[in-house]
């Protein structure tokens, strides 16, 4: 298939590589001529495992052109998808200006059939606007339709995702548009495909980030009682999750979630509610909660540290999760101002969003950005955790505590077993556990989910 796909951030360039790969014909556009400039050259303009090779490939092939003009590109597609980004306003809302703008740039050239397919994540009945808006500029000849496909993957994992997702929404009003989504989706991909309306295409997506917020406020909660017990979160967690109703994702206790979707959808969710007089007050409570766990943390280095005036700080991490550069609504982005006005010193160290979150918060006297996970030790009062990259779980220990001027690490997301850490001869603070210097109690017997003793039916 021809396809046009609008917008090369994170699900544009991924969704224009993928569907590359799997032997479609892409034009990507995006109206920064600097993205297109380096992706045209195969480099890729964000960190993605995987990006960088299958850009390169589908380049060479011929497969994928990247450009800044919207008129070639929907000339010689059947297929339009809008994936720019849907950001929240000031009262919450969506901000749906750049999905407005993708409208005006393709309308002088709907002179045939096309479908143009929502993959942005949008409040239910942007459809119908989009339609309007569309039908406003080309006149009541254009032939056209408006779909949608909201797009689940995550940042960290986006090309398995794409390529390998649980399931495929496909929103269409009418036999044309919904043969035209399953045709793309059948004959590649073996998950199940559920075919809805737009509206309820709009609404899933909305609902399930809405969901998955929830979860993670909600395991916050009860980490915090834990905490309070002398408690374990992970073993509640793992009690919990084992219930297949329930399930094992997104119950880690840490500094709540963070990057660009999860909190913006939940803020649009609300107002979408409240325009149709459904008061989402859950919702409001989710965010609460997770505005709340950047603070919890700040009061926990002080119990770990006392005093954060003069102290100098490592920080591990920086991006909002692993695996991705992107620092967009990160904890980060929250606990280091507060830290720096308490007057600490940081030593931030973080294997890919570093040079992101710099543009932000450009190195001085009190901002170093340094090379390894030592160097953001050596000579640090403390050590802080903040994302979960898979290269903070093996740290060498013998080096960070000839580092360290003290021994104190205080982990945002869990990374360690508490008394592992202790062996070490460190002082170890983490979420829902027991700290140190606070009662632990006896770790339980761990059993993997394999391991778990089979029940006896009676
Ligand atoms: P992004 O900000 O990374 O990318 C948006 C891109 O669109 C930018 O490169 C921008 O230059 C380009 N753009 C803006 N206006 C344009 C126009 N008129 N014509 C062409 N290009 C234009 O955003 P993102 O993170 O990729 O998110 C895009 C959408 O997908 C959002 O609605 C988001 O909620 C949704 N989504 C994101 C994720 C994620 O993990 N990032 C996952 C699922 C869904």
């Amino acid at each position: 298939m021809r396809m046009a796909i609008f917008g090369s951030g994170y699900v544009g360039l991924v969704t224009s590589v993928c569907f590359a790969e799997l032997g479609h014909s892409v034009v990507a556009v995006d109206k920064d001529p600097e993205i297109v400039g380096r992706l045209a050259d195969g480099v890729p303009t964000l960190y993605e495992p995987g990006l960088e090779e299958l850009l390169g490939t589908n380049l060479r092939a011929g497969r994928l052109t990247f450009t800044t003009s919207a008129q070639p590109a929907l000339e010689s597609s059947e297929i339009a998808f809008l994936c720019v980004g849907t950001p929240a306003l000031p009262d919450g809302s969506a901000d749906l200006s750049q999905v407005d703008d993708v409208v005006a740039s393709i309308a002088p050239g709907m002179h045939r059939y096309r479908l143009l397919v929502e993959k942005s994540t949008v409040p239910v009945d942007t459809a119908t606007c989009i339609g309007r808006a569309m039908r406003q500029l080309t006149g009541p000849d254009a032939e056209f339709e408006v779909a949608s496909n909201p797009e689940f993957l995550r940042e960290g994992s986006a090309i398995q995702d794409f390529l390998h997702p649980d399931r495929v929404v496909i929103g269409a009003d009418s036999e044309r548009a919904r043969a035209l989504l399953l045709d793309l989706y059948r004959h590649a991909f073996t998950c199940p495909i559920l075919v809805t309306s737009v509206k309820m295409a709009e609404l899933i997506k909305h609902a399930a980030n809405a969901f998955l917020s929830t979860k993670i406020s909600f395991i916050n909660m009860v980490a915090d009682l834990c905490e309070s017990v002398g408690g374990d979160i992970s073993v509640v967690a793992r009690g919990i999750g084992l219930d297949h109703r329930i399930g094992p994702q997104f119950l880690q206790a840490g500094l709540g979630f963070g990057g660009s979707c999860f909190g913006k959808d939940l803020k649009a969710f609300v107002r979408i509610a409240e325009e149709h007089g459904i008061d989402f007050d859950l919702l409001r409570d989710v965010e609460r909660i997770n505005a709340a766990r950047v603070d919890r943390f700040v009061k926990k280095i002080e119990r770990a540290l006392w005093v954060i005036r003069n102290k100098t700080l490592g920080v591990l991490g920086v991006a909002f999760k692993a695996n991705t550069d992107d620092v967009r609504d990160a904890p980060s982005l929250r606990l280091i101002p507060q830290l720096l006005q308490r007057g600490a010193s940081l030593q931030i160290y973080d294997p890919r969003a570093a040079t992101a979150f710099a543009r932000l918060h450009p190195a001085d006297d009190h901002v170093r950005y340094v090379a390894s996970p030592y160097e953001a030790a050596r000579g640090a009062h403390g050590l802080l955790i903040l994302t979960d990259w898979e290269e903070f779980r093996t740290l060498d220990w013998d080096q960070l505590r000839a580092a360290m001027r003290s021994r104190v690490i205080i982990d945002g997301r869990n990374l360690f077993e508490p008394s592992e850490v202790r062996e070490k001869d460190f002082e170890y603070f983490s979420l829902g556990r027991g700290d140190s210097g606070t009662a632990t109690p006896p770790a339980p017997p761990r059993l993997d989910a394999d391991e778990t003793l089979p029940s006896r039916r009676r």
